[in-house]
């Protein structure tokens, strides 16, 4: 639906019918139709809405009812493509923009904005500091401006990205524009801030959907072997399951020893190759993995209703964070579990975060100036270039160590001087520059030949447009080795009738500035201290949350997202101390052990792992346990055992 004139509001009506047109949905979920009509009657709008609830249609409906062009900020490159992928299938044309594509690619997109050829532009905030882009979208008829993920406006906010202050210049730019921001995860501090940020008029709405989730318990154990809490967790529990830890190597191990267990797991993080990514996430999607090990680089995007428990094996550094992981459990509405494991050491650990988070001021200074000598940026110069970055290259020529060169860049990026990114990873992609004639009359050996047809054949609309491909794909269809298929390419390449792009995992760095000197790098109290002050207030909030065993936990969370709460959740481990059956893995292993002992004369480790369930790793661990508490001895032989 095309409305000629915005200033009367569609209907209700007029907007369920959008809905059912293109999404095939017939009711809003709670706050939509809320969201969209506040935005399609001019208000500037704030949208709180947990991970799960929703919150493209917000704006992907009115972008469809309003005649121009929605532009949507987003930091989330990764998920880009998805999003316009699906919104081409139900017949929504959409683009995306980021600094990873090509000088090509972006003309192409920029293009067919300006003829009016799509209906949602996403783009990077990183964009909107480029005076070319701003000057470009002058020429485009806007509508609406979304900024996803608002809370990253805030340096009150777990996320800050000094990018997401261009967006003031914007609303400048683009005035009578109104602005939808939304977020899954925004403290009262960082409501308020969102707001004056974003100069909402002053007859903006906020409108919240609530923190609670009734079907979730949240369950914190503790004890100092985080291993076998986790297999008693997990082998008490049925159904999909995600385990985040903080470090990338940890997820290989944990899924590891899961496997030792038999248990079906696997594991994720960023630092794979992409089509190992969406193997992975299509496995465990598709319930061939059970349990995916990873770090927070998954679930983002990943929209599995039936996640049946989140186990945090590492705390989260801040209770936004936790509550976005642990919310993947249970969309679907079914019981489910949102469980913590923590040690006496974590809370040196989350101290160690904040350290590396922050390196010394002159650490940083060193870092800018080995990057600028590792790029070969000069002094004075490199202001607006783009640049591949590889991180672990960079520490290991340096001998540094790659998290605190993680902040540093980081740092420097809130800092106004470079923009580091190191999530984007791009697809390959081919657009054919030859005419159809060109490419037909051209003489190739038959291997370059055969890789050109099986390209035509299987992705139309090459000569349009740059198309994502698989050079796998094609090298099976061709049994061809996939290291000829790319040499294929490239060859095309050289010949200029086709534009490659191949797929790559490498950050980038972008110089904000030029090159200054490192002594008058400066990091502001803004950047630096403000902002430890606040990591470390997160982290004193999540320390509070995880070791606090008197007070409910729902209500803890409720409490910190600036909500009251109507009473105890019933459900967490605190609301159910007392009661039976009291976590997700029942009885404590020790417990049962001893429970079954009192019940049958002499047991043997299988026995006891069939009636209790644990895995007999643990049962072996508890039994000696209990043997050195003599408690229980072993008959002759070590094989049976009984109450001592
Ligand atoms: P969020 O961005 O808030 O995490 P999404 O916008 O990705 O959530 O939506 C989550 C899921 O809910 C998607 O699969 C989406 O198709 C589905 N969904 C959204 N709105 C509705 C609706 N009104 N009816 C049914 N399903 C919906």
């Amino acid at each position: 639906m095309s409305l000629s004139q915005p200033q009367q509001p569609p209907t209700s009506a007029q907007l369920h019918e959008i809905l059912e047109r293109h999404w095939g949905y017939t009711a809003f979920r709670p706050l939509q139709e809320e969201i969209i009509t506040s935005v399609l009657q001019g208000h500037d709008t704030l949208g709180l809405m947990p991970t799960g609830g929703g919150k493209s249609l917000t704006f992907q409906v009115p972008a469809l009812a309003l005649p121009g062009l929605t532009l949507v900020v987003t930091p989330l490159i990764s998920l880009m493509k998805d999003q316009v992928d699906n919104l081409g299938a139900v017949g929504v044309p959409a683009l995306y923009l980021h600094a990873g594509l090509t000088a090509s690619e972006q003309r192409l997109a920029i293009d067919k904005c300006r003829l009016g050829k799509a209906k949602l532009l996403y783009v990077s905030p990183e964009k909107l500091q480029g005076t070319n882009f701003r000057e470009q979208l002058r020429q485009f008829s806007i509508s609406l401006i979304v900024v996803d993920e608002a809370h990253c406006i805030s340096q009150w906010g777990y996320d800050f990205r000094p990018s997401y202050l261009q967006l003031a210049t914007l609303r400048q730019m683009l005035p009578g524009v109104s602005v939808l921001a939304l977020t899954a995860t925004a403290t009262p501090p960082v409501v308020t801030d969102i707001v004056k940020q974003l100069q909402f008029g002053s007859d903006h709405w906020v409108l919240a959907k609530s923190f609670a989730r009734s079907n979730l318990s949240y369950v914190v154990r503790y004890g100092d072997h985080k291993e076998g809490m986790l297999l008693r967790v997990l082998t008490h529990t049925a159904g999909s399951a995600i385990v985040y830890v903080r470090s990338r190597r940890r997820t290989r191990e944990i899924a590891a020893t899961l496997k030792r267990y038999g248990l079906s797991a696997d594991f994720y993080h960023a630092g794979l190759a992409i089509e190992d990514k969406n193997e992975k996430q299509q496995r465990w999607k598709t319930d061939q993995t059970r349990i995916m090990v990873a770090t927070n680089a998954f679930g983002m995007g990943i929209d599995k209703p039936d996640v049946r428990v989140v186990v945090h094996y590492d705390l989260a550094p801040s209770l936004e964070e936790y509550y976005q992981e642990a919310g993947r459990a249970g969309r679907d509405g079914q019981e489910s579990y949102a469980v913590t494991l923590a040690a006496p050491h974590d809370k040196a650990t989350l101290a160690r975060y904040l350290a590396r988070a922050f390196p010394p001021k002159e650490y940083i200074r060193r870092v800018y100036e080995l990057v600028g000598n590792f790029l070969s940026v000069a002094v004075g110069s490199g202001y607006g270039q783009v640049f591949p970055f590889n991180l672990e290259t960079f520490c290991d020529t340096f001998k540094l160590h790659p998290a605190e060169v993680r902040s540093s860049l980081l740092l420097l990026t809130r800092a106004g001087y470079i923009s580091f990114q190191d999530e984007i990873s791009t697809r390959s992609r081919v657009m054919i520059l030859a005419s159809k004639a060109d490419l037909y009359g051209v003489e190739l050996d038959s291997e370059t030949d055969a890789v050109l047809q099986m390209l035509l054949r299987t992705y139309p609309g090459l000569f349009a447009d740059y198309v994502v491909i698989n050079e796998g794909l094609i090298a099976s269809r061709l049994s061809l080795p996939r290291e000829t298929v790319y040499q294929g390419l490239l060859r095309l390449q050289r010949l200029k009738l086709l534009h490659y792009v191949p797929q790559s995992t490498t950050p980038y760095i972008l110089y904000t500035t030029s090159r200054e000197l490192p002594r008058h790098v400066e990091l502001p109290l803004s950047v630096y201290e403000e902002q430890r002050e606040r990591m470390a207030n997160r982290i004193k909030a999540v320390t509070e949350y995880v070791f606090t065993t008197t007070r409910c936990r729902g209500e803890m969370l409720l409490e910190y997202f600036g909500e009251t709460p109507q009473g105890r959740c019933d459900k967490c481990d605190v609301c159910r101390q007392g009661r039976r059956p009291a976590s997700p893995e029942g009885l404590d292993v020790k417990e049962a052990i001893l429970n079954h002992l009192s019940q049958t004369a002499s047991l043997t480790v299988a026995d006891l792992h069939r009636l209790t369930g644990a895995p007999e790793g643990e049962i072996i661990a508890t039994l000696r346990l209990l043997m050195d508490k003599g408690k229980v001895k072993a008959r002759p032989g070590g094989l049976v055992f009984s109450l001592a």
